[in-house]
């Protein structure tokens, strides 16, 4: 499987925030993200081939509980179901970090973290060759499969805003689900990769969260360390 990056810190985002917690990027992702914050491992995806023995090797010599699958898109990874179930069998907390645009397949997880991208993630005209703006759009959304993870696992559903269009987007997909989330479990952050920028967000976010219940989620990552790999 190839590993753009794998490290020990401290979970930067969600329900998690604070938690010592074992990172496997796996390297690939079938979205393009306007704003990916880490296109090493998209856009651009780098790392090395390492085996499973490796993998399960490094986690074993942090002293952490906490184990998170994420990417680029994890689900898309080659050999990702094999990979959860021995860090299962390792008894670590497992949690997946994905767009929740493949169907989850039984994968072992403990908590389904599901991303799912607005049209404010699509690659503007010129960023990139257009068909691949097509195939961001076209698999960008998936209400169906998101579903079929919440029905599965416990979850959280975390949506990056940076406007009031972003909002209503959003608002818009829970109104196409199937299942109505717990709105504790709908986590909005502020888009952003310096603490200035998620600031600029805040006003309207928690405005947002108040009037409807769902979460304000800060991007501890970004407060702690900035936007830096490894971390
Ligand atoms: S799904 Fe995640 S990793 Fe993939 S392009 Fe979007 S933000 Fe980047």
């Amino acid at each position: 499987m190839r590993i753009s990056e794998i490290f020990y810190s401290v979970q930067g985002e969600g329900e998690l925030t604070g938690v010592p917690s074992v990172f496997v990027r796996t390297s690939g992702c079938n979205l393009r993200c306007r704003w990916c914050d880490t296109k090493y491992a998209s856009w651009d995806p780098s790392g090395e081939v390492m085996e499973l023995s490796e993998i399960l090797d490094y986690v074993k010599t942090k002293p952490a509980n906490h184990v998170v699958l994420t990417g680029g898109e994890p689900m898309v990874a080659k050999g990702i179901s094999e990979l959860a179930e021995n860090l299962k069998n390792l008894n670590k907390h497992l949690t997946i970090e994905t767009a929740a645009t493949v169907l989850p397949d039984g994968v072992a997880c403990d908590l389904a973290s599901l991303s799912p991208k607005l049209s404010n993630s699509t690659p503007r005209s010129g960023e990139i060759e257009r068909g691949r703006i097509e195939k961001h759009d076209a698999r960008r959304l998936r209400p169906d499969i998101i579903d079929a993870w919440m029905a599965d696992y416990d979850y959280q559903l975390k949506f990056v805003v940076a406007s009031q269009t972003d909002l209503d987007e959003i608002d818009d997909l829970l109104g196409r689900l199937k299942i109505t989330p717990m709105a504790h479990k709908v986590l909005l952050m502020p888009e952003g990769v310096t603490t200035e920028s998620l600031s600029e967000r805040d006003a309207l976010i928690v405005a947002h969260c108040k009037q409807r219940g769902f979460r304000y989620c800060r991007r501890l990552h970004v407060d702690l360390f900035g936007n830096t790999p490894g971390t």
